[in-house]
């Protein structure tokens, strides 16, 4: 009868990746060899194949491709910098990030887009969660317009990037009409620019166009969202923090938006899950 290791719970195994991560940089005991345009990354085959059914596919004998005979991969679609991260990542659980926000997204949507291809779903997952926190200011980045190509030219409808940059253009819509760069990549990427236009149509389509209000009353000031219609059929208004009532049009405008389907909060609704 074989030996069966006990179940493991409890804590993670940090131990695990600072064992295994040493491996990516000591070249010990290496049974694969990937190369990106001249760039040469001596692997493990258990590390790789274990993250990514594309790897797997890959080096299988029983495939019979060449990969498998030679144990060597060419990857032509890929930036070299981008495989190190990904690598990086495989072996020790997170990849360094460069300093500036700029390059950050540039480094984010090409590690999603190669995570995509080459079937890597943790490292997908971890970029998407990058891309999430970067998203509400990457509209003033200068690298915004390249990034958004490089997702509409590597993903396919529903992605869930797709559906955060989506989500979150059409919750800053108000400012972002009038920035330039914003402008530019809706003509340059004409499927954002679709994507954006339908998102907006199912939004005006199911009365979720809203504006962001503030309490007129000088100890309240909480701000509260109403469907646009209620503040200019001229009734009255209830704050829902201090119960103060008067006519919606004593209430100061703070922002017009889109505001997430009924039952989602917005980190809900930006995280790129649901309807849009
Ligand atoms: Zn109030």
């Amino acid at each position: 009868m074989p030996y069966l290791l006990p179940e493991v719970t409890g804590g993670e195994n940090t131990e695990f990746h600072c064992n295994v991560g040493g491996l990516l940089e000591s070249g010990l005991w290496t049974d694969a060899t990937i190369e990106c345009h001249g760039d040469i990354f001596r692997v493990h085959k258990a590390v790789i194949c274990s993250q990514s059914a594309y790897f797997a596919k890959a080096f299988d004998p029983k495939t019979g491709f060449k990969e498998a005979h030679t144990s060597t991969i060419i990857l032509h679609d890929v930036y070299p910098d981008t495989v190190r991260a990904i690598l990086q990542y495989l072996y020790h659980g997170k990849w360094l990030s460069p300093d500036s926000e700029d390059e950050q997204l540039v480094q984010t949507v090409d590690i999603y887009a190669a995570a995509e291809m080459y079937q890597l779903a943790s490292v997908k997952y971890k970029a998407l969660n990058q891309f999430r926190t970067l998203a509400p200011r990457m509209f003033a980045l200068q690298t915004f317009p390249s990034a958004v190509q490089t997702i509409y030219e590597n993903t396919s409808e529903k992605d869930l990037m797709r559906n955060i940059l989506v989500r979150t253009s059409l919750l800053k819509f108000d400012e972002l009409q009038k920035n330039a760069t914003f402008n530019d990549t809706l003509s340059q990427v004409a499927e954002f620019g679709k994507e954006l236009v339908h998102g907006m149509g199912r939004q005006l389509l199911s009365n979720q166009s809203h504006v962001v209000i503030k309490c007129p009353k000088a100890d309240c000031r909480k701000e509260k969202t109403i469907p646009t219609e209620h503040l200019t059929s001229d009734g009255a208004i209830r704050c829902p923090t201090c119960f103060y009532y008067t006519a919606g049009r004593a209430w100061e405008q703070v922002r017009k938006g889109i505001r997430p389907p009924d039952g989602m909060t917005e980190a809900q609704w930006l995280s790129g899950y649901g309807p849009t």
